[in-house]
């Protein structure tokens, strides 16, 4: 069984102009069109799939500060906020809730560096509190272990997944912007330089504003206009189990295994930072940037398979306006699932929490992260393209950022006092520089 995923009934008809056309229909995609459509600006929104059926729909649902590279943190305080303001504004239910994240180690090394993360939130007002091994294994009874230490932070939370993006393009629609699924946008018209229309497989729009949140497809689109955007995706597999436990922690992460309560009961169960590369012509071009993410990253990766080259999101291909893309020749971007990873997950799962023997699978699948070299992702205006703005490389973070990230675009669009300073997003230091700061966290 695939993510499971509601379904948002949206219009097939492309109005011929819109003040901003936002390609992409995934958590940052709909936020970014959502508080541009607030703003009163007319919006489009084209998703040459259904809405969140990629990455926005296959993650884990966490909202975290917890462990967050201080260049993410302050969005992802935003975040948390608007996540909670998004339910109060529009009565749309996205699943968020303040629930806490628990972690729990017998790592003195990891217990050190959470602990270290602590002393710098503390710097900029982030409350988490560290456990003493009494608190941990009392916090983590339902493992029925004793643990060294462990963490709380008790002001993030989770979204559910297959509820958000559906949720958020609802509230497009009632604030009067348009959103046309099965309509990959490919590519933009210019005059003078600037966006003056976004080409799509039924038809063009006009407008003055293009916002690529593409996530895994960003990069070979850009490739189209001339933009170097370094990204690579990495295979991550999932699986959730059936409701009927109730004495768990609803987000608890250990080095083993980490596991989520999800909206309806159930629970997703995950090996946090585990994937696979599946090699493409776009991870090869890019390799030498992703060189230092792979060295911090090596251990819990591995190879893969061929079908990167078959999915197409990662192609050097280009292609015309006025035929079919890959886009539309891979509406959903399903990754076969890493069957190894799942029993592995489940067992572990199992063994740390032995309540969930009374459970049963009920789906497993798997996603693409995109990710950039140094894991930032990359917002800002393309200088070389005035109107266009990239959203994508979110590096596995972006679901808990979604909202801030969206309101940062939105800003961005129209000129207004950011919420969070954009300047460690710009993608322009991807031309300065090769080889950032990789992301801590
Ligand atoms: C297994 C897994 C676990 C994760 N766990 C977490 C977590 O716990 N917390 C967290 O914050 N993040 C997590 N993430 C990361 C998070 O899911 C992503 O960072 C986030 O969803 C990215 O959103 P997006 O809108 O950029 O991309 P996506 O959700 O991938 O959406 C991009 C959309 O653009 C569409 N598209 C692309 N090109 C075109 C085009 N030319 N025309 C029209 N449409 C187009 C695609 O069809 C797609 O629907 C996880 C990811 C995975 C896979």
């Amino acid at each position: 069984m695939p993510a499971p995923l509601k379904f948002v009934h949206t219009t097939c008809e492309l109005p011929d102009a819109a003040d901003a056309v936002v390609i992409g229909g995934g958590i940052i995609g709909v936020f970014s069109a959502y508080y541009l459509a607030r703003r009163g600006l007319k919006v489009a929104l084209v998703e040459k799939g259904r809405i969140g059926a990629e990455q926005s729909s296959r993650n884990w649902g966490w909202c975290r500060q917890q462990n967050r590279d201080a260049r993410e943190l302050p969005m992802a305080t935003k975040s948390l906020d608007l996540w909670e303001r998004f339910a109060a504004e529009n009565g749309e239910d996205t699943g968020f809730r303040r629930c806490g994240l628990f972690y729990l180690s017998n790592s003195e090394e990891e217990l050190a560096g959470w602990a270290r993360w602590r002393d710098f939130a503390r710097t900029v007002g982030v409350t988490t509190h560290m456990l003493d091994s009494a608190q941990a294994t009392e916090r983590g009874r339902a493992t029925g272990k004793p643990w060294k230490g462990g963490v709380f932070s008790p002001t993030d939370g989770t979204a559910d997944p297959a509820s958000a993006a559906p949720a958020v393009a609802r509230a497009i629609l009632e604030l009067g912007g348009t959103i046309h699924q099965s309509c990959a946008a490919r590519g933009i018209e210019t005059e003078g330089g600037r966006v003056s229309g976004v080409v799509t497989e039924h038809g063009a729009i006009r407008t003055k504003t293009a916002i690529l949140a593409g996530g895994a497809w960003s990069s070979s689109f850009c490739r189209q206009l001339g933009i170097r955007f370094p990204q690579a995706a990495i295979r991550s597999s999932i699986l959730a189990v059936s409701p009927g436990v109730t004495s768990l922690p609803d987000a608890l992460h250990t080095a083993a295994v980490s596991v989520t309560r999800r909206s309806d009961g159930g629970y997703s169960l995950a090996i946090s930072g585990r994937g696979r590369i599946d090699p493409t012509p776009q991870q090869l071009r890019f390799a030498p940037q992703f060189l230092p993410m792979f060295v911090k990253r090596w251990r819990s990766l591995a190879p893969g398979g061929l079908e990167g080259f078959r999915s197409g999101h990662e192609t050097l291909v280009r292609w015309r306006l006025d035929a079919p893309t890959p886009m539309e020749r891979m509406r959903i971007l399903d990754p076969a699932v890493d069957n190894a990873t799942i029993r592995l997950t489940h067992s572990r799962a199992l063994d740390l929490l032995p309540a969930l023997k009374n459970t049963r699978i009920t789906a497993a699948w798997a996603g693409y992260i995109d990710s950039t070299p140094d894991g930032v992702p990359g917002i800002g205006e393309i200088a070389a393209i005035p109107g266009f703005i990239l959203a994508a490389g979110f590096s596995g973070h972006g679901f808990g950022i979604g909202p801030g990230a969206g309101h940062l675009i939105a800003d961005i669009v129209t000129g207004s006092e950011p919420i969070v300073d954009p300047r460690p997003y710009h993608p322009d230091r991807f031309g300065k520089s090769a080889w950032g700061k990789v992301a801590d966290f």
